[in-house]
């Protein structure tokens, strides 16, 4: 009846019935929560940041940084905007090429697909868990599955597995489509939290809570890679685009850098202000640049209290190395819960770049975030899981 059982009713898998059912191919997706696409419900703050402008594979991360062009080269940026306007979605940039609905519905997103699924007479069962994936002696697959308290089989010859990653746990999320892999022999790499919040604790930890809701620009960096956007200071450490960025690339034990004044020099701010203004305290110098509550807290660290002029080699020599080079060696991160996505997954090399079917069992599918492919923050994962939802889509 079925050319494919999609497993997760997430975004790969609802753009995967929709691309096959523009190609008359009929799909059952599963999807064990009450609703479909809850997590692009939530996504954006429920606004959804559905694309960016300027995704490309070098915004992604993954143990092969190459692996995710075809089907980026199969399903582009533009398709995505073009699929969504022709269903009424008009994207706006909020920043730095993140698309939003104009209309700042999260839901508006899901709609198209449940009235595509609807037209295309591709069946969505909500409730239903899978619960183990099977071969069978036909080369097909029987799959397992709980809906409400029964249990029911269904056998096809193609299984997709979009079942998503493990953040947000209290939703729903699984490690499902990891165990699918490793029952069939396929490698997956170390998993991860990602674009997730960073703690500190000791000596420190009671100054960045001081700080908690102060959001500064800044410029955060490690061995492998910088970022320059917001971070907020929290009762327990440090978020914002900026710190989820590097998240992703930070590893237990690592230091990050801070740059607090990116796009200028604090020395030559000091020299330009001490020509004209030598009485200047630097707490109002810094309160100007940020605020009066993140000024007054520098004190612990800089001589605040003492005017422009009279500062020393020692006091700038200071004040460069606090502003340009703020060291932070996080605890830990605030894990799965706060997590936007998943780091890691099925590995690459287990599955072809053209079709993500595995190499080695011909009919199993995988897309969206149990691939391990991630994207950084600002609509780059959606943009992975609608392309890799329509190229499974072309070749179950
Ligand atoms: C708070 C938050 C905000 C985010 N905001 C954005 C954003 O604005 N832009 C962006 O690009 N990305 C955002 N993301 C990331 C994005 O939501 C994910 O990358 C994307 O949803 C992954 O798509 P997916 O289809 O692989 O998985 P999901 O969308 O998570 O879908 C997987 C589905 O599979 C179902 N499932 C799991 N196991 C089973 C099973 N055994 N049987 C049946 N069903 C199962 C789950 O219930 C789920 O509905 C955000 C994530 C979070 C947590």
């Amino acid at each position: 009846m079925y050319h494919a059982v999609i497993i997760g009713g997430g975004a790969c898998g609802l753009m995967c019935a929709v691309q096959a059912g523009y190609l008359g191919k009929k799909v059952l997706v599963l999807e064990k929560a009450d609703k479909p696409g809850a997590k692009i419900l939530i996504s954006g703050g429920g606004r959804c940041n559905y694309t960016n402008l300027y995704a490309s594979a070098t915004n992604f991360i993954s143990e092969n940084e190459h692996f995710c062009k075809s089907a980026f080269s199969q399903f582009t940026v533009e398709d995505t905007i073009s699929f969504f306007e022709t269903y009424g979605i008009v994207g706006t940039e909020k920043t730095l090429g993140q698309l939003f609905p104009e209309s700042n519905k999260a839901k508006d997103i899901v709609d198209v697909f449940v009235n595509l699924c609807h037209d295309f007479d591709q069946t969505i069962l909500c409730n239903a868990e899978v619960k183990s994936v099977e071969q069978t002696v036909k080369g097909g697959f029987k799959v397992i599955y709980t809906l409400g308290t029964k249990t029911k089989e269904v056998e096809v010859p193609a299984v997709v597995v979009a079942s998503g990653g493990l953040p947000v746990q209290k939703m729903g999320a699984s490690d499902f489509g990891l165990k699918v892999a490793r029952n069939f022999g396929l490698r997956v790499t170390k998993t991860a939290p990602a674009l997730v919040p960073l703690t500190v604790t000791g000596k420190d930890a009671d100054w960045f809570a001081a700080l908690s809701g102060n959001s500064i620009f800044c410029r955060v960096s490690n061995s492998k890679i910088s970022f320059e956007e917001n971070i907020l200071f929290t009762h327990w450490g440090l978020s914002g685009p900026s710190i989820l960025q590097i998240s992703s690339y930070w590893r237990p034990g690592e230091t990050i850098e801070i740059d607090m004044l990116p796009q200028q020099s604090i020395l030559d701010l000091i020299d330009s202000e001490r020509l004209t203004n030598g009485k200047k305290l630097l707490l109002s110098l810094l309160a100007h640049l940020y605020s009066k509550k993140f000024a007054e807290a520098l004190r612990k660290y800089l001589p605040v209290d003492k005017n422009l002029a009279s500062l020393s080699k020692d006091d700038l020599y200071q004040i460069e190395h606090f502003i340009h080079h703020f060291e932070v060696k996080p605890a830990g991160d605030k894990g799965y819960d706060r997590a936007e996505v998943m780091r890691g997954g099925v590995a690459t090399d287990e599955l072809s770049s053209k079709t993500l079917e595995a190499k080695k069992v011909p009919g199993l599918f995988f897309g969206g975030e149990c691939v391990d492919v991630t994207g950084w923050l600002g609509g780059y994962n959606f943009q992975w899981a609608w392309a890799s939802g329509f190229v499974i889509a072309q070749n179950i």
